[in-house]
C-alpha cells in the first residue's frame, strides 16, 4: 500500500507577520517535492495571510472548536479556520491534553466538527515518560487513539500523528524500532475499527524532535507516513532537510 508522504510543521505560539517570508518559501519547497505533501500549521493570526503566499503547500490550524457557532469567547470554528485559509487542523495535540484539559471526548468531537465543516484533521497521540519507562505505552497510546478517533474516521480526511510527550521539543526520540514498533501497533489498532484497507491507508506521522538529521531514518520506517514537526520547521532552511527525507 503506498500512501503518500505528509510532512507538516507544527508553529505553535510562534510566528509575527515578519515570518511570512518563511510561509512563503516553505511553500515555494512544496513545489520542488511534488511528491509529498507539505503543511504549516500556523497560529490562528497567520492563517489568512500566509494562505496568500502558501505556494504548493496547504495551511493548517492548530486547533478548533466543536461547536460551528456560539457564546465561545475566544474559541474560533472550523468554519471561520476554512473561511481564512486553513484545510487542515491538529486535534488533540499533547499541550492542549495537558494543558488545556482536551480529553478524548473532546478531541474525536472537535475531529467530527472538522471534517463537517470540510476539513482534514491531523489526531495526535502519545505517552508520557512515566507510561513509556512502566511499559504501558502500547496499550495506553492504542486507548488513547481508540478512544478520540472520530465517528467514520477515514484515510481521506484524516492523519494520525503519535507524538511522545518526551520527545517533543526535547532533543530526545525513541529508538527506530520503538517508533516503528508503535506506529505498527496502532495500525493494527486502527484496522481492528475501521478495516484493515482503511488502516493500510491511513498516513501515521511520527512527531517529537524530528529534524533534518533525523528524518530520513524514521520516515524510511515502513509504518511512518511522515512528520509533524514544530521547531525544525519554523525556517524553511531547518525544514528543507526533513521535507528532502520524506521525498
Ligand atoms: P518538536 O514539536 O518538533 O518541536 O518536538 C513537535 C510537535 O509538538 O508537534
Amino acid at each position: 500500500m503506498s500512501r503518500r508522504k505528509l510532512v507538516v510543521g507544527n508553529w505553535k505560539m510562534n510566528g509575527m507577520r515578519a515570518h511570512l517570508d518563511e510561509v512563503e518559501a516553505i511553500g515555494k519547497l512544496a513545489a520542488q517535492h511534488p511528491a509529498v505533501e507539505v503543511g504549516l500549521c500556523l497560529p490562528a493570526t497567520l492563517i489568512m495571510a500566509g494562505s496568500q503566499l502558501k505556494g504548493a503547500a496547504f495551511i493548517g490550524a492548530q486547533n478548533c472548536h466543536m461547536e460551528l457557532s456560539g457564546a465561545y469567547t475566544g474559541s474560533l470554528s472550523a468554519e471561520m479556520l476554512i473561511e481564512a485559509g486553513a484545510t487542515w487542523v491538529i486535534t488533540g495535540h499533547s499541550e492542549r491534553r495537558e494543558t488545556r484539559g482536551e480529553t478524548n471526548a473532546d478531541v474525536a468531537a472537535k475531529s467530527v466538527a472538522a471534517h463537517a465543516a470540510g476539513m482534514k484533521v491531523i489526531l495526535c497521540v502519545g505517552e508520557t515518560l512515566a507510561v513509556r519507562d512502566a511499559g504501558d505505552a502500547d496499550e495506553v497510546v492504542t486507548a488513547q487513539l481508540l478512544a478520540s478517533l472520530p465517528e467514520g474516521a477515514s484515510a481521506d480526511w484524516l492523519a494520525v500523528a503519535y507524538e511522545p510527550i518526551w520527545a517533543i521539543g526535547t532533543g530526545r526520540i525513541p529508538t527506530l524500532e520503538a517508533i516503528q514498533s508503535m506506529h505498527a501497533t496502532l495500525r493494527a489498532a486502527l484496522a481492528s475499527r475501521i478495516g484493515q484497507e482503511q488502516a493500510d491507508a491511513m498516513r501515521i506521522l511520527y512527531g517529537g524532535s524530528m529534524n533534518g538529521d533525523n528524518a530520513a531514518e524514521i520516515i524510511a520506517l515502513p509504518d511512518v507516513d511522515g512528520g509533524l514537526v514544530g521547531g525544525a520547521s519554523l525556517s524553511a532552511a531547518k525544514f528543507e532537510p526533513v521535507i528532502a527525507a520524506a521525498d
